[in-house]
């Protein structure tokens, strides 16, 4: 937990001097706090419902690794409802979002599809991922 302090704030401190806007080139992604947290069967029942959906089979749930954290957010303060990491394959999901079906499949998208974020216009998000509420 001190250690994710400790990055963001050299973070911080190193990019004044500079003044080198953020750009997705060199974007970063942080957490704070949490740590890994087992998924539930809602978790694993959206995986394979992505996975249906993408006409991906087989793949094994329990390779990737779950974090839940205080709070995610990328090098520019954006604050992140979640985050996909390729290697070795994790999802960081917030406090606030762990639970989330519409936040749990848009990460579990980037896992099974490889995409990253400049990946975020392909129809593999507006076709599968759960949607907001509808009233
Ligand atoms: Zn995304």
């Amino acid at each position: 937990m001190i250690r994710a302090l400790v990055v963001l704030v050299l973070l911080a401190c190193a990019q004044l001097p500079a003044q080198i806007p953020p750009s997705e080139n060199m974007m970063l992604y942080y957490w704070y706090g949490g740590g890994p947290r087992q998924p539930s069967t809602m978790h694993h029942y959206i995986f394979e419902m992505m996975g249906e959906c993408l006409g991906i089979e087989g793949e094994p749930f329990g390779d990737i690794r779950w974090i839940s954290a205080d709070f995610v957010m990328r090098s520019d303060y954006r604050r992140l409802a979640g985050l996909w990491i390729s290697e070795p394959r994790t999802i960081v999901l917030s406090h606030q979002t762990w639970g989330d079906p519409a936040v749990i499949s848009h990460e579990i998208i980037h896992d099974l599809m490889r995409l990253g974020n400049a990946d975020h216009d392909r129809s593999e998000f507006t076709d599968c991922a759960i949607k907001d509420w509808v009233p």
